[in-house]
């Protein structure tokens, strides 16, 4: 099962709910989650991985609301977190210090500080400036510090460029001349335990390839630390398991396994992997209205109530979401359409040229895979209250974030007496 949303009767579940019955009591546009979707992914790896009983940290930026979170953070898995406002989030979901990673290449002196006094597992490091700087945070507080270095293994992971983040031109990573080196004068920073390596070589990476190139780069790499006498305790090889949007066939989590424990076979590391998408992407969908039918003599425009500030992948990234008519009408007429926000900006589209079902202003429709980095990335722009988010489990459902306000639109602002 590739996720929880079906047709009864040309009607769209979620789970056992009706959608509809979500948009009549809420309005929209909202974000629905799929409580048994979220699940079963997390589930997928632990059992295709289980045979090294590997840390699963979901990461946090794909989708983190604390509803989710917890959800996760009960089924066992840790945190993936990039800001101190994550870190926030997983303490708000009680998530065990001992299952949060920390990784980012700008951690603030006040972010590292209280990464600390939580006791978090390790930092993922990006730079020699920031080992530099988490010693000396380390120190000043008197504490020991696990930390793991992030390697760019310079692979392409063949993916869009925005989401590729081990190439050696992108501002992630170490390169492995430069972990060496650190590893040899590793007394230089008496308050940091250097015990790990950390590669996360980039997302919506569907061939299993790419991974398996960069593991082997890295494990040739492990060996000659080794063989030198310097310990690696934790190995952690990141995220970004690719996901169906349109006609993908990403490699499963069976797969993925199957091709990636031979190459570590032996190795008595503790194993973290960091996905996001995976997990997410597919447990969530954004339902949108249609306000007007548009027809120009280039295009058809349905123009709904959702916009690239509440899903802005199809413009930043020019991504495929799948349509989704809350109701199927059987046998009309499909016509071709331009499905676009209320948004002041040509880029504002969730998708182009698209064939679809008749639409009619009312329709409601759904936007599926938006699960991961949906409402993540969503935004206030053109003062637009960003939307509510709905779980469902089963036959319940309930609001966990609700619809903003237009006072939560202004909440901080003021206007200095001199204006
Ligand atoms: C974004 C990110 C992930 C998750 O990537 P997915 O493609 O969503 O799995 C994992 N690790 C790090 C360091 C990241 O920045």
């Amino acid at each position: 099962m590739m996720h929880d949303f079906h047709y009864v009767n040309d009607e769209l579940y979620c789970e056992s709910v009706r959608v509809k019955d979500i948009a009549w009591r809420i309005g929209t546009p909202f974000y629905l989650y799929s409580h048994k979707t979220f699940v079963e992914h997390l589930e997928k790896l632990q059992r295709a991985f289980k045979s090294v009983k590997p840390l699963i940290c979901f990461s946090m930026k794909a989708n983190s609301n604390l509803a989710i979170l917890r959800t996760l953070v009960k089924k066992g898995a840790g945190l993936d977190i990039v800001s101190g406002g994550e870190l926030f989030r997983a303490k708000k979901v009680l998530c065990p210090p001992s299952r949060i990673v920390y990784a980012g290449v700008g951690k603030t002196d006040q972010e590292i500080e209280d990464a600390i006094r939580t006791g978090i597992l390790l930092f993922n490091v990006e730079s020699i400036p920031e080992l530099s700087r988490i010693e000396r945070i380390a120190g000043k507080l008197r504490k020991k510090v696990n930390v793991s270095l992030r390697v760019n293994p310079d692979v392409d992971p063949g993916t869009h460029e925005h989401i590729a983040t081990g190439k050696a031109e992108t501002k992630f990573g170490l390169d492995m001349d430069t972990v060496h080196l650190v590893f040899m004068r590793a007394d230089q920073y008496p308050h940091l335990l250097i015990c790990g390596i950390h590669v996360h070589i980039g997302s919506q990476i569907v061939r299993g390839e790419p991974f398996v190139k960069a593991f082997r780069k890295i494990l040739l790499f492990l060996t000659h630390l080794e063989k030198e006498g310097h310990k690696v305790e934790f190995l952690n090889l990141g995220g970004g398991l690719g996901i169906i949007y349109s006609d993908e066939r990403p490699q499963t989590a069976d797969e993925f396994a199957k091709q990636i424990l031979p190459l570590f076979k032996g190795k008595k590391y503790t194993f973290i992997f960091e996905p996001g998408r995976f997990i997410a992407g597919n447990s969530g969908v954004l339902v949108s209205r249609v306000l007007y039918i548009k027809e120009t003599q280039a295009k058809n425009f349905a123009i709904i109530d959702g916009g690239m500030n509440d899903l802005i992948r199809p413009a930043l990234y020019g991504s495929f979401h799948d349509i989704w008519p809350l109701k199927k009408k059987g046998l009309t007429r499909k016509s071709t359409y331009d499905v676009v926000g209320p948004i002041c900006e040509s880029g504002d589209f969730l998708a182009k040229n698209r064939a679809l079902q008749e639409l009619h202003p009312n329709d409601l429709v759904a936007f599926a895979s938006a699960g991961a980095y949906g409402f993540s990335m969503s935004s206030n722009y053109n003062a637009r209250p960003r939307a509510a988010e709905v779980l469902v489990r089963g036959s319940k459902f309930e609001v966990v974030r609700e619809r903003e306000t237009y006072l939560d639109l202004i909440r901080g602002e003021r206007i200095p007496r001199w204006v």
